[in-house]
């Protein structure tokens, strides 16, 4: 079994200006065929940018590089749009979801709460990087409940693959945020999307953390380090990491 990382949206900050970051997401080889875990942006969100990534160019350098788009990644390595069979949202904000409509044959699976927040009225200020065109082409969506199931310390709903998948709640940066744990063939890898910064780096501000990221962080942490053995990755990872992956 194979886990690409793909960088499918690139953002810097001006200030400081080393913080450079790509967005993370998983190509993954399963028995149920391709599962993509998040987007980054669509092929569409270069010709016509919503308005929520202009707000996001304002404050940040985005280079807005269509070959970051999934889909073309996904040409790159030999495989053809429909070959992506299903696709795990941690969350519907536009730079994990605006691929969607790139993959249009593509299952969504999604917790309910989060699919919920998307459709509905906004309530919060992150409610904002909701873009409703995303899912205009109408996919067919797998929607997940709250659960009693637990993976290690965490409750978690199993996700329909071999190798084995959980997603897991981690509700704060939206509602209905979840990471996605992926039973790889090194053993566990726990994405946990936009609950923690940059690869769990430690110096990032813990109060910008909870403000942007949610209350999960300082327990990821702990978890990162009681568990060496499982792997974890964030949904936007400094650079050199991509380059690291290669
Ligand atoms: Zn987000």
């Amino acid at each position: 079994m194979t886990i690409h990382f793909l960088n499918c949206f690139t953002c810097n900050a001006r200030v400081p200006a080393h913080w450079q970051s790509g967005t993370l997401c998983l190509l993954i080889e399963t028995n149920q065929g391709l599962v993509l875990v998040d987007t980054g942006l669509g092929q569409d969100d270069y010709v016509h940018r919503t308005g929520v990534l202009r707000t996001f160019q304002a404050v940040s350098i985005v280079p807005m590089n269509p070959e970051e788009a999934a889909v073309r990644q996904i040409g790159r390595l030999g495989y053809r749009p429909e070959d992506v069979r299903h696709i795990v949202l941690t969350h519907m904000h536009f730079d994990h979801c605006g691929g969607l409509p790139d993959f249009p044959h593509a299952r969504v699976h999604v917790h309910r709460r989060e699919y919920e927040a998307f459709m509905g009225r906004p309530r919060r200020w992150t409610d904002l990087a909701y873009v409703r065109r995303h899912v205009a082409h109408g996919p067919q969506f797998e929607l997940y409940d709250d659960t009693t199931a637990r993976w290690l310390d965490f409750e978690a709903a199993r996700l329909p693959f071999e190798p084995e998948m959980w997603l897991v709640p981690l509700f704060g940066h939206t509602r209905g945020h979840c990471g996605v744990v992926v039973h790889a063939d090194t053993g566990w890898l726990f994405h946990v999307a936009d609950a923690a910064p940059m690869g769990l780096d430690e110096s990032v501000p813990g109060l910008l953390v909870h403000l942007v990221l949610g209350p999960h962080a300082p327990r990821l942490h702990e978890f990162s380090a009681a568990h060496p053995e499982v792997r974890m990755t964030t949904g936007h990872m400094w650079l050199d990491f991509f380059a690291s992956v290669k």
